[in-house]
């Protein structure tokens, strides 16, 4: 066994932490207090070549390992919650299908842009009625004419209000249920597509979310993407894992980040005479931090590991992304604490991370769902070890 990272993950992550605190970090009050896409630093950001992390050189990707991904994933998260969703949502579920199931035509026109930051993707789920049960999706595609006719309406979705083009989960095949979802690629020009509302949000509000409209909107065969109608939930699995395990450690970076700010904190306030980090009570918040925070990366990067080797994998990220953010539910607390009355003070920064944290619970599964989904494995198999 050998927990190390090896000396080019090592240079990696030497090299986004710069850009990140050279770019990002300074505007992370900003970017979180005005509630709007920083397109500038989008611009300057997507020069560095992260937004193709994970596509092919071909395209102008890095093709980079998943623990390379991951490592970027962490060091993005350090900065800013909301920048980090807007890029990941980019690199990851949002160009995932164009990439995996697009034509060349398709990848040229959609993928290539994207990964040079001029064209913003996302993905369409969610749905005003159905957010966790996908099998109650509404948007419907029908077949017309040798091309598909989509109807319905998307809610919470992430670039919403900014994107170019999307990946939009829809019914092929209502008597089915999760077995009949298809994913449709939809450009923002075709005729039939609007935005509805944008969301006002307590975190995470440098990416901007909202709400996606498809009125009789008509796209050709090619823009199916996968193999056929039917098989979205089947194709979702891989890129689910590492969405997982990507939470997973933005929770980790955002957990980090509110307890070192809090160990600073706690260092130089005095109470009664001394600095409150000299107080038993305060200590043992940092240590059962330390302790929590350092079980719950170490998992995540084992599941990481598991994805890149190909090993099944699927509870261990579901574990990862579950004890993570609930670890970092209990950092961003615990911070709060520690910052006393001027946790509530807009100018000093737990109360960012306390918002921000809460999104992490929703996406990619939420607590409830993924418990129980993993109680059931559990009393099925027991443990893996
Ligand atoms: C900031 C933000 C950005 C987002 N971006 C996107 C995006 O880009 N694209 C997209 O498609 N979606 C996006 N979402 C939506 C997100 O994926 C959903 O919020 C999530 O899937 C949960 O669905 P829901 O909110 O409808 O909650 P529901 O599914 O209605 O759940 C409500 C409550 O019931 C619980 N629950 C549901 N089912 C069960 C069960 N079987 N057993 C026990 N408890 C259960 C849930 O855990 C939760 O506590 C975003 C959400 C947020 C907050």
């Amino acid at each position: 066994m050998d927990f190390r990272f090896s000396e080019e993950h090592e240079f990696f992550r030497t090299t986004v932490r710069d850009a990140v605190d050279r770019l990002i970090r300074p505007r992370a009050q900003e970017i979180d207090e005005a509630g709007e896409f920083p397109m500038d630093l989008w611009k300057e950001f997507a020069a560095l070549g992260y937004l193709g992390l994970r596509h092919p050189e071909k395209y102008g990707g890095m093709e980079a390992d998943v623990i390379t991904s991951m490592i970027f994933y962490e060091e993005l998260a350090r900065a800013s919650c909301g920048f980090a969703m807007s890029a990941t949502m980019q690199i990851l579920m949002g160009t995932y299908f164009v990439g995996r199931f697009g034509s060349e035509e398709i990848k040229q026109r959609v993928l290539v842009p994207a990964i040079k930051g001029e064209k913003i993707g996302t993905i369409c789920f969610t749905e005003d009625q159905s957010g966790s049960d996908l099998g109650g999706t509404r948007t419907s595609a029908v077949q017309k004419d040798g091309g598909w006719v989509i109807n319905g309406r998307k809610m919470w979705i992430t670039n919403g209000p900014i994107c170019d083009f999307c990946t939009v989960l829809a019914q092929t095949d209502p008597e089915k249920g999760m077995d009949g979802l298809s994913y449709f690629l939809v450009e923002k020009d075709t005729p039939g597509f609007s935005r509805g509302q944008k969301i006002e949000k307590l975190g995470s509000r440098g990416s901007v979310t909202g709400e996606l409209i498809f009125d009789n909107v008509k796209v050709p065969a090619e823009n199916l993407l996968g193999e056929g109608p039917g098989n979205g939930m089947r194709l979702s699995t891989d890129i689910l894992n590492e969405v997982r395990v990507m939470t997973a450690l933005n929770a980790c970076a955002i957990a980090n980040e509110a307890m070192s700010d809090a160990r600073k904190y706690a260092l130089q306030r005095v109470a009664f005479g001394k600095p409150i980090a000299k107080y038993q009570l305060i200590r043992a918040k940092f240590a059962k931090h330390w302790a929590w925070y350092e079980a719950a990366r170490l998992y995540a990067y084992k599941a990481a590991w598991m994805i890149q080797e190909g090993m099944p994998c699927q509870f261990d990220c579901m574990l990862a992304k579950m004890f993570a953010t609930e670890m970092c539910q209990k950092a961003v607390d615990e911070a709060t604490r520690i910052y006393g009355g001027n946790s509530f003070a807009s100018e000093y920064p737990p109360q960012r991370y306390f918002r921000d944290a809460r999104f992490l619970l929703f996406g990619g599964g939420t607590h409830e769902v993924l418990q129980n989904a993993l109680g059931a494995a559990y009393l099925r198999q027991g443990s893996s070890t």
